[in-house]
């Protein structure tokens, strides 16, 4: 059995604000048949307490922790394996993980998730008698100091990985805190943690960790050029033979709609026709007219990076066209406004939900005929695989994983029955205003667009393959041999 801990800010189901914590709640039982033994180390928000309050059992005591006093809980809770650093002066608050009620970041994130790498750090240490993991598998700069208190500090000899989620996120803070950090000394010496004059944690994690991973392929080579790599290309060049591209799956039992119980109508790829309740479900949910044509949808961040600033004037024309169009969402106060508006102007075809919920977002997806993900970049994007799971057929961008998850429809696509969605690129308001005109064309060759549903509900969205290169790329690092059909 590989022992590895997985350190995050987030896991579903306990936490969530996206993606991150789809992939850290799925990965220890994807991981679980293949000889991988993983516990995910989180934050002590009050949620992960609540949720750890019947099992969770102290396993160490800080007195004093990075400004107050700290108890590491183990237990199960949301069907995981969960250490939390239960440290009420850093995690105890009101608000999202990085953000207070007034939707600014807390001003002490980089106290509070110093001391989540530090503790991981701890662990592998071997603090706890009888747990002392083989591996840290970090996740985004929340978590990025692990591998470096690894590196500069004594006493670990755990391997370490670096997965980044998104490079936009940087954990930039200024180079006073350093001395609070307690990183040995020599890390400010040689450049790994400096950043343009401030101490960056993801970079940190990406010059000092063992493996840099990357959610798909793709963004695996696009974080290596300047217009993707944020500041951070040269550093990921250098270190380019330790950098894999591992696409993420999805959690198969979560998002599965023959067995969803909370749609209006169960359905699979054979009983498409079953959706037909769910899309009259969630005409009335967002206050929709009934009739025959396409509902494109938006489940997201209300963000630039998910290019819906360039969906917004594009409204108009998507209702004249004859579609209708629901947004589930929030994010950037003038994305917002736009959809709003939009809604206002076109009552009964553009329906509006501002906030975030989990259960609508089932049915926009079962319900829902086109999930729209025209982001500028991706590192993988789980919305659109949440669509071909559904049969609500993707129209993205060629970016990151979205390129390597959906298949276009062109004309060959079409005729040799490989395509599963519209994809286009540039990532501009032309080129999304042409793909949205080319899916209504689609949608209205019913045979056509049912094969395409059906070929994505058919599409390998597991973690199965991923699984397996994770476990490879851990037992690599380990020096382990690895059968290919090794269960142990
Ligand atoms: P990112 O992590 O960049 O936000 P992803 O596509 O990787 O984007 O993951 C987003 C996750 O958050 C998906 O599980 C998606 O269904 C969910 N999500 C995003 N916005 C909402 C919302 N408003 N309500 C419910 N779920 C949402």
């Amino acid at each position: 059995m590989i022992e590895v801990l997985s350190v995050a800010s987030e896991a579903y189901p306990l936490i969530k604000t996206g993606g991150l914590a789809d992939v850290v709640g799925a990965l220890p039982s994807a991981l679980a048949p293949h000889g991988v033994s993983m516990r995910v180390l989180l934050p002590g928000y009050p949620k992960v307490m609540e949720a750890l309050a019947a099992s969770g059992r102290e396993v160490w005591f800080y007195p004093d922790f990075f400004g107050g006093e700290a108890r590491l809980i183990a237990g199960r809770a949301g069907g995981l394996d969960v250490i939390a650093l239960q440290a009420d002066h850093l995690y105890a608050r009101p608000g999202s993980p990085y953000l207070g009620p007034d939707g600014r970041d807390f001003p002490d994130n980089w106290r509070r998730f110093a001391a989540l790498g530090y503790a991981a750090y701890d662990l592998s240490c071997g603090i706890v008698e009888g747990y002392r993991p083989d591996i840290l598998h970090c996740h985004d700069w929340q978590s990025g100091l692990a591998p470096a208190y690894v590196k500069y500090n004594p006493g670990s000899t755990a391997r370490t990985i670096i997965t980044v989620h998104n490079i936009a996120f940087q954990g930039i803070v200024g180079w006073e805190s350093f001395n609070a950090l307690r990183l040995d000394f020599a890390a400010a010496g040689d450049g790994a943690i400096e950043y343009f004059g401030n101490i960056s944690y993801l970079k940190a994690a990406l010059a000092t960790a063992d493996a840099i991973t990357t959610v798909s392929p793709t963004y695996a080579h696009e974080i290596r050029t300047a217009s993707y790599g944020m500041g951070l290309e040269g550093l990921l060049k250098a270190r380019a033979d330790v950098v894999h591209g591992i696409l993420n799956g999805i959690d198969q039992h979560a998002w599965d709609p023959s067995r969803d119980e909370t749609l209006p109508q169960t359905y699979s790829a054979s009983t498409i026709v079953n959706r037909a309740p769910n899309k009259l479900a969630l005409e009335e949910r967002f206050g929709l007219a009934h009739d025959d044509s396409p509902i494109f949808a938006v489940v997201s961040r209300l963000t630039w990076q998910k290019g819906l600033d360039m969906l917004v004037p594009l409204c108009d024309q998507l209702v004249e066209r004859g579609a209708r169009l629901v947004v589930l969402g929030s994010g950037d106060p003038e994305i917002e406004n736009g959809f709003n508006g939009a809604a206002m102007r076109h009552p009964g075809r553009i329906g509006v939900v501002i906030g975030y919920d989990e259960g609508l977002s089932h049915l926009v997806q079962a319900g829902a005929d086109v999930m729209m993900v025209p982001s500028r970049f991706e590192p993988c994007g789980l919305t659109q695989l949440y669509g071909l799971r559904d049969g609500c057929v993707p129209l993205v961008s060629r970016v990151g994983g979205l390129a390597d998850t959906v298949i276009d429809a062109n004309e060959a696509a079409v005729e040799a029955g490989v395509a599963t969605g519209v994809v286009f690129s540039p990532a501009t308001e032309e080129a999304l205003s042409e793909a949205i005109r080319r899916t209504i064309a689609l949608y209205e060759r019913p045979k056509v667009w049912h094969k395409m549903q059906r070929r994505g509900m058919k599409s390998d969205v597991s973690w199965e393959a991923s699984a397996e290169k994770y476990a490879d790329l851990y037992a690599s690092l380990l020096g382990l041999e690895r059968d290919a059909d090794t269960d142990d």
